[in-house]
């Protein structure tokens, strides 16, 4: 493994920094699981597009950068050094987009990307069901086929952005005797379509980015069908382990928390408990530990590697080390944390308190932690199934 940089990603990150400095919007945005708040984070990513920043690891013909990994986690240290808004339509470039490059035809490629990476349509990612979470190959929503359209019915739940998303992805049972992950197709779903009703979830923050997304006889031409009819489940595997893989949460993100944590305690060092400088040092240890490993995965992809069950570790470890530190965050501001975003006296509890509420779903979703620990049982350390 490279410890420093070449001249090359220096004068990329210099390129990075040198946009995001002139471009990322003075105030934050609204959030975006509002509808005002979408609106201004697609607003955003159409600004990111413009730079040719959106998609940095998409390939130079489509937009990107044709970005390494390493370029990819330069791109992501400046990001969240320049505080830039969160990405509205990750589901759509970070997971299906990759997906449709390795499944898409030549079609679907030239109909989907161009406005994915624009975010002139969002996506939202249609996997869990009431009934199938965890076990995603329970899955029971129906697509009959009828000529040259597949008839959809059924349910799916907690799609994230699925209140204001403009389509859905997701697996349906194309063959009504299948079981389990045999007879499953992967379908692209325009979200506008009769006979679908997206009802907005609330959140325990009270804004409603998720989305319960139901379907009755909803008519999807067979041309949205990504890759072969049932066998949506592999196809579905790639979109997943894309998700995570390493670029759901880069270790940029968690960096930023830890400097900001460890400026929270300094500024309040005089009347912190004495376990809390503890807590923050353990706390940036933990971030700095999850940059170096990342750079080492990523070093040992791009020499040909592969990244398989070890992204189980990866996930339990940030989605830990992110609930750890908004919990120290709260600890260090006391009686403070109780505080609405919106008091007074806040400050930048507000932000501490979101942070805390969001860090304890990084535990359930993309596969939960006690699903990612079976994995790392069974498949890493060769441990009996029960
Ligand atoms: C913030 C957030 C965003 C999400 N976004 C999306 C999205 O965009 N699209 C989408 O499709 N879904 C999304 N989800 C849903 C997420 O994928 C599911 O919540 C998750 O897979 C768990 O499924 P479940 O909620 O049905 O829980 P269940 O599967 O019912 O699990 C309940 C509990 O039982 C445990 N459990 C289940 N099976 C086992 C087992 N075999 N061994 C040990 N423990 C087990 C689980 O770990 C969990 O603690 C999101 C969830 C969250 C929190």
């Amino acid at each position: 493994m490279e410890l420093t940089f070449t001249p090359e990603q220096e004068a990329f990150r210099a390129e990075v920094r040198g946009w995001l400095e002139a471009h990322v919007p003075a105030e934050p945005l609204a959030s975006m699981d509002t509808a005002e708040g979408f609106e201004q984070h697609r607003a955003w990513e159409r600004v990111l597009d413009g730079g040719r920043w959106a998609m940095v690891t998409w390939p130079a013909e489509l937009g990107g950068r044709s970005a390494d990994l390493i370029e990819w986690l330069i791109f992501e240290e400046e990001y969240y050094r320049a505080g830039a808004p969160g990405r509205v339509n990750q589901n759509g470039i970070f997971l299906l987009g990759p997906t449709l490059m390795e499944y898409g035809t030549d079609e679907q490629k030239a109909r989907y990307l161009p406005k994915m990476g624009s975010s002139e349509e969002v996506w939202a990612q249609g996997w869990s069901e009431p009934n199938a979470g965890s076990d995603m190959a329970a899955i029971r929503s129906t697509a009959e086929r009828d000529g040259d359209h597949y008839v959809i019915n059924g349910q799916k739940t907690w799609a994230s952005r699925g209140a204001f998303a403009d389509w859905m992805f997701g697996i349906f049972r194309t063959d009504p005797d299948s079981e389990r992950h045999r007879g499953l197709t992967f379908i692209l779903v325009p979200l506008d379509l009769d006979g679908i009703t997206v009802r907005p979830i609330q959140q325990l923050d009270g804004e409603t980015g998720f989305a319960e997304v139901f379907l009755d006889d909803v008519r999807v031409p067979v041309e949205n069908r990504l890759g072969q009819e049932n066998q949506g489940w592999a196809v579905a595997m790639s979109t997943a382990g894309f998700e995570r893989g390493l670029m759901l949460r880069s270790p940029a993100r968690f960096e930023a928390t830890a400097k900001r944590l460890v400026e929270l305690y300094r500024r309040h060092a005089d009347t912190a408990e004495p376990t809390m400088r503890e807590a923050v040092v353990r706390a940036w240890m933990n971030a700095e530990a999850y940059r170096l490993n990342t750079y080492w995965t990523a070093s040992r992809l791009i020499d040909g590697g592969s990244i398989g069950s070890e992204a189980s570790l990866n996930k339990i470890f940030w989605s830990e080390l992110d609930v750890q530190m908004h919990e120290t965050a709260l600890a260090i501001l006391e009686a403070r944390a109780q505080l609405l975003a919106e008091a007074p006296a806040a400050g930048d509890v507000g932000g501490w308190l979101d942070g805390y509420l969001f860090a304890l779903a990084g535990p359930i979703y993309a596969g939960t932690n006690e699903i990612q620990r079976n994995v790392i049982a069974e498949r890493l350390l060769g441990l009996p199934r029960s």
